[in-house]
Parts: C-alpha cells; sequence; structure tokens
C-alpha cells in the first residue's frame, strides 16, 4: 500500500557531476533517437541516456510505425526517420512504407533490430549513449534548466548540459523543472496501457484469405476486405463479432475489436488487445498493477485467437513485450497547445517542423471502445508545441509535447514522433551554434536546415521533391 501522506525530510548532500556535455537527450525512444541523431551532426558533445537496458522505447513492443505515409498516400515523414527505417531494412528488419485505410501507412520492424540497429547508428555518429540511467530530478538555476539528476547503482550524481532535449514520453525532465503539466482528459482519463504479445505459428495466409473471402463473417473496421486479399504484411483491427460470440460463451476479453499485427517473420503475430483502464503510467505500484493484470488477460485472449480466429489453430506463446506499452500521460504546457480543430482542419502553421496525418486515435479512458477521426490530408505540428513554458534551456519531442488529450491521440505515433525528434536535435544545434537559449533559435533557420537535410514540410514541398 502507499502512504503518500507521510514524507521525510531527505538531507542536502553533496553529489558528484558525472558529465558535462553540450546536449543532453533524456529517453532513447523513437524521438530520443532521432533527436540525438540530429544533434550531434555538427560535432556536437551529445548524450543519450535511457533507464532501460536498450534502445527503441515503445518501437521496441512489437507495434508497426505508423504515419510515415499521409491521408493522400504521400510520404511526409523523411530525413533521419527515413535514414533509420533504410538502416533496418538492410538487415531485412524494416517493411515498406504499406498504405493502409485505417492507419494511412504501417511499416513493420523488427523490435530486436531496432535495439542494435537504432545503438549501431549514434555510435557511429558519435553519440554517448548510457543506459541503466534514471532521470530523477532536475539541476535549476531560477528560470534555467543546467542539468539533471540521475540515479543508477553508482547512486545519485548530475548532468549538467548547455541543451537538454526530454524524449521521456512522460515530459519526466519538463514536469521536474516546473514546467506546468496535463494529465490525460478534462477528468484525468487517460488512454489505457496494453501489455503487447507474439504469437508464433500462425497461418497468416489462411487469416487475410478468410478476411478476404468471408467478409461477412471476418468483419474488419474501415479496411475493405479487398485489401487482405493483396497484402500479406498487415493489420487486422475488427472481427467484433467473434469478440462478442467468444464473451458470450464465456471467456473474459478486455476489448470490443480484434488487434492483430503480423510479424517481419514468417507465422509470428503480435497481439494488441490487452488493455488495462485506470493505470497511471508515472506511479510504480499503479505500473506494476498494469504489468500484471496485462499478463493475467493473455490468457483468454489467446484461447479467443485459437478458438475463434482463422489462422491461429495451431498458434502457441512466444514472448511478451519487454513492458507494458503506456499510451499516455503528462503533456507539457508549452507555448502553444495544438488542438483536435488543428488536426481536424488540417492547419498549417508558420513555425511548421514536422508534418503528420495520423488520425484522432482515442481508446477510451473507459470501457473497452475506441474512436478514430481522420481530416482527410496532412496537419503541421508547430515548433512552439514542443517549448515549454517557464523553463528555459529545455525542448520536448515525442508523445508529451504540448497537445489536448484529443490531439495527442494522433501526434503520438512513432513516425511522427521521429519527425519530432529530429527538429529537436537540430534546434538544440542551432541554439548552441548561434548561441541563444533553444527556444529563441531562428524558426525560419530551423525549417531550412530540416528541408535541406531531408526532411519534409508542406510550405517547401517543390525543394522536398
Ligand atoms: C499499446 C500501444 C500501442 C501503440 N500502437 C502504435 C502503433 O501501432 N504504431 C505507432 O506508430 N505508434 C503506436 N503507439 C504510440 C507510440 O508507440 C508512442 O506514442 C511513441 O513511441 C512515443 O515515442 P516517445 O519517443 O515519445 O516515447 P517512448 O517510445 O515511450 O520512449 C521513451 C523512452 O524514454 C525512456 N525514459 C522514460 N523516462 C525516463 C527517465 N526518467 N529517465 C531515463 N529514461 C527514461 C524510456 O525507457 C523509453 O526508452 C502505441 C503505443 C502504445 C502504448
Amino acid at each position: 500500500m502507499s502512504n503518500l501522506q507521510k514524507t521525510i525530510t531527505e538531507p542536502a548532500r553533496e553529489i558528484q557531476v558525472r558529465k558535462e556535455v553540450d546536449v543532453l537527450v533524456v529517453g532513447g525512444g523513437p524521438s530520443g533517437i532521432t533527436a540525438a541523431l540530429a544533434a550531434v551532426e555538427d560535432g556536437l558533445n551529445v548524450l543519450l541516456l535511457d533507464s532501460r537496458s536498450f534502445l527503441g522505447g515503445n518501437m521496441t513492443i512489437g507495434l508497426p510505425i505508423l504515419g510515415f505515409l499521409g491521408q493522400k498516400g504521400n510520404q511526409i515523414i523523411k530525413g533521419i526517420p527515413q535514414k533509420f527505417i533504410d538502416r533496418l531494412k538492410a538487415v531485412d528488419a524494416s517493411s515498406e512504407h504499406r498504405p493502409c485505410p485505417l492507419h494511412m501507412s504501417l511499416t513493420l520492424v523488427e523490435p530486436e533490430a531496432v535495439k542494435t540497429v537504432a545503438l549501431e547508428m549514434l555510435q557511429e555518429a558519435g553519440v554517448e549513449v548510457m543506459f541503466y540511467t534514471f532521470c530523477s530530478d532536475v539541476v535549476m538555476e531560477g528560470d534555467e534548466l543546467k542539468g539533471i539528476i540521475i540515479e543508477s547503482k553508482a547512486g545519485r550524481e548530475a548532468i549538467l548540459a548547455k541543451t537538454i532535449i526530454d524524449c521521456t514520453g512522460d515530459a519526466d525532465v519538463a514536469y521536474r523543472s516546473g514546467v506546468p503539466c496535463e494529465y490525460g482528459n478534462e477528468t484525468g482519463g487517460v488512454q489505457p496501457p496494453t501489455l503487447m504479445f507474439c504469437l508464433g505459428g500462425v497461418d497468416t495466409e489462411k487469416l487475410r484469405l478468410s478476411i478476404a473471402e468471408e467478409p461477412r463473417t471476418y468483419l474488419t473496421d474501415f479496411i475493405p476486405a479487398e485489401y487482405f486479399g493483396q497484402n500479406n504484411q498487415f493489420i487486422v483491427v475488427g472481427l467484433r463479432s467473434l469478440i462478442q460470440k467468444a464473451a458470450e460463451e464465456g471467456l473474459h476479453l478486455p476489448v470490443e475489436r480484434t488487434i492483430i499485427i503480423t510479424g517481419l517473420r514468417k507465422g509470428e503475430a503480435w497481439i494488441n488487445m490487452t488493455r488495462i483502464n485506470g493505470v497511471n503510467g508515472t506511479d510504480p505500484e499503479s505500473l506494476s498493477h498494469g504489468e500484471t493484470e496485462g499478463r493475467r488477460q493473455i490468457h483468454d485472449i489467446q484461447k479467443y485467437l485459437i478458438e475463434y480466429v482463422p489462422g491461429f489453430e495451431n498458434a502457441y506463446f512466444l514472448k511478451t513485450a519487454p513492458f507494458v506499452g503506456i499510451r499516455e500521460t503528462r503533456r507539457i504546457n508549452g507555448r502553444y497547445t495544438m488542438t483536435q480543430e488543428d488536426i481536424l482542419s488540417c492547419r498549417h502553421f508558420e513555425d511548421a517542423i514536422a508534418v503528420a496525418s495520423y488520425p484522432l486515435d482515442i481508446h477510451h479512458p473507459d470501457g473497452g471502445g475506441c474512436t478514430l477521426t481522420w481530416c482527410g490530408d496532412c496537419y503541421d505540428i508547430p515548433f512552439r508545441s514542443l517549448i515549454p513554458q517557464k523553463v528555459k534551456n529545455l525542448i520536448v519531442a515525442g508523445r508529451s509535447i504540448s497537445t489536448t488529450h484529443e490531439a495527442m491521440s494522433a501526434i503520438r505515433v512513432m513516425a511522427p514522433c521521429m519527425a519530432m525528434g529530429e527538429a529537436a536535435g537540430r534546434a538544440a544545434k542551432l541554439a548552441i551554434r548561434t548561441g541563444v537559449q533553444v527556444g529563441e533559435v531562428s524558426v525560419e533557420q530551423l525549417q531550412a536546415e530540416l528541408v535541406e537535410s531531408g526532411a519534409f514540410l508542406r510550405d517547401f514541398e517543390e525543394i522536398n521533391e
């Protein structure tokens, strides 16, 4: 049981400064990897740290990368994210960007290769990577962030940096620095987590042909049955009547729809169907409940797949993801807060630093449902949404930038997170090169650098082609 009312006073103490660097990237997920790769290009001293023993964050839990293509089929995320995919492809660890009527595009990646390739690319570029290091606090001088406090087997230490990029997904650095943050929707509800798991021995050909040939029995959400006739790497979302039947026959299933993602390896399928409502991804007891409950739910979900879904008759359990996937925690209050209207109106921003197209995709905080809303094209992510209020020397990239709960449900997918990371890394570099705070860099110069180095921005479309 937690005892959050009781407190003790921790005595002040001197701690070691382990490192002083130019740019510090906290968190090595999709946004952190690209941020560090972008920041290091001028030969700056860049350190990336992660609390886990590997890079990739949620890119290692069996998910396809969504959002490289826009709703009109054009590629809207390029630059370093694409270079990362090219490197994965070179070791047969990524698919093409496959158009998908529901998700715009999916790019299947092999989780183990993500860890290895990301590390190789960072090391080749000269980024120092430190694992097993948790950022637990910050070093402030007035409203300026000077560094962070880390906890590790070596104890409590500090790292100082000229510019810090918060890519923790939870806005850990921003929150500790005093940046005002939001959590969840207007009643504090967040999208629920999922513990992904992988089954082997799946006949994915049988699955897709069953859907293609018997669409009435195997009805999917939004994706027409013909799609499955033409694609052998795919996501299935739907089969609601099968779930209903299984539930009526006594299985305990936490969701209303089936979500199956084919793996890159033959016979593998990743299952996105556990759902643990009410978990707070910033609280260890709540996270422990999420891990425990997610693991418990797998039994009936696996039984459902084997007994009701074609192609799973001989499936067997292979592995769970390394950690329960957290969809939503804190979001910073930045200089601009992206809204659902910005997304649905395909809004252009003068300070655009990335373009995204993924729909609003809210897994409801309560119950087992989900709502998707598309805008018909794509929308910009403004630089101001990466710049926190109140604190200097800090920029945020990834799912915790400044958005509403609704807008976050769209920009959170991994391709836009990678594009934001690249922009944040380039902004940090530019700040040091031009001797200004990261929030004060010239947006025109940042945009020019992004486009010159291969990123996609709509106002520069001719240069992009
Ligand atoms: C179940 C689920 C399904 C999803 N489905 C898809 C999908 O199909 N396709 C898609 O594109 N997106 C999907 N998403 C969304 C996407 O995965 C995330 O929004 C995205 O990965 C966020 O990227 P990020 O870089 O902001 O954070 P993360 O991927 O969360 O990475 C954060 C990194 O920071 C590290 N870290 C965190 N705190 C600290 C700290 N204090 N100190 C040190 N290190 C720290 C973590 O270890 C981690 O490596 C899904 C998410 C979930 C949870």
